[in-house]
């Protein structure tokens, strides 16, 4: 065999090599033909898309547990958004809103600590209706641990645990709640990222846990950077009502809590920011909102 010969053979090698990485390829269409046939195809961005979502109603009729009166609070339900941040890098899902299961349940059967909930509409399908799966989701992130946010946790146990060391701990510790622990208790299996302060998602500022201790041990809201919009802080639990906000009422065990501190330095990063604060549990906020799978950008 020439120098040559074998030059030729090694090429040729090399290029039957590479005949077979389309074969190999082909499992990639093979995965996304498993996706629900008609589902749409997963939106793709340049830069973070945020998407409202309704993940239920809370009925209640007492706002003097916010030390609040009746004629203080325009609307005393609570809307309870779900919300999902499209990045470049990758999709997190902020929030699980009450469960799925309750659609079409009758208000009497799902009473929990004087919050009747009503929902209409799953995650689940909702996310479909973006063109998102559960598979799709890289990084779930709960404002805490309470029902309203935790309902579906475990449908998203196979994305990464983005999860603040203190509620990690309140949440499986001797404290946890025996009620709300299956509601999440699949997430003790995800994989994590577990830290202690902000967490800075993909890297780049534009989507940011903010550790804000007091409604629970480790409550964060979610700021997130959008080329149109502008900043936007999603509260989770660290106001209730609207009302909260100009009048400086809180649940009056959450006084002696992080609360007033987590509250005084929300209001610093929103200046330093210019970023707007958005309140889910707000109905007027969600009234104003649009919601998927329309998006703010
Ligand atoms: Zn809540």
């Amino acid at each position: 065999m020439t120098r040559s010969s074998s030059v030729r053979l090694l090429l040729a090698l090399a290029l039957s090599a590479a005949a077979l990485l389309p074969a190999r390829a082909a499992d990639t269409p093979g995965r996304v033909a498993a996706r629900p046939p008609g589902l749409a195809p997963l939106p793709r961005v340049t830069s973070p898309r945020l998407y409202v979502i309704d993940c239920g109603t809370l009925v209640y009729n007492r706002p003097e547990d916010y030390q609040l009166t009746r004629e203080q609070v325009a609307d005393t339900n609570m809307s309870v958004p779900c919300f999902l941040v499209i990045h470049p890098k990758g999709l997190l899902l902020f929030d699980t809103g009450l469960s799925d299961r309750l659609v079409g349940r009758p208000l009497w059967e799902n009473v929990d600590g004087g919050y009747g909930q009503i929902k209409f509409n799953t995650l689940r399908g909702q996310l479909a209706d973006i063109g998102v799966t559960p598979a799709d989701i890289t990084y779930l992130a709960i404002s805490h641990s309470h029902f309203d946010h935790v309902g579906n946790a475990n449908d998203y146990a196979g994305s990464i645990w983005l999860a603040q060391k203190a509620e990690l701990d309140f949440m499986f510790g001797a404290g946890a709640d025996p009620a709300y622990l299956p509601l999440y208790s699949s997430l003790a299996h995800a994989r994590k990222q577990v830290f202690a302060g902000d967490h800075d998602v993909f890297g780049d500022g534009s989507v940011v846990l903010k550790l804000t201790p007091g409604h629970t041990p480790g409550h964060q809201a979610l700021y997130v950077k959008l080329a149109r919009t502008g900043g936007v802080v999603l509260a989770g639990d660290l106001y209730h009502y609207a009302e909260e906000r100009p009048l400086h009422r809180m649940p009056k065990e959450e006084e002696s809590t992080g609360t007033p501190a987590s509250r005084e330095a929300m209001e610093r990063f929103l200046r330093e920011k210019n970023a707007q604060l958005w309140i889910g549990h707000s109905t007027a906020f969600f009234r104003d909102a649009i919601k998927s799978p329309g998006w703010y950008d």
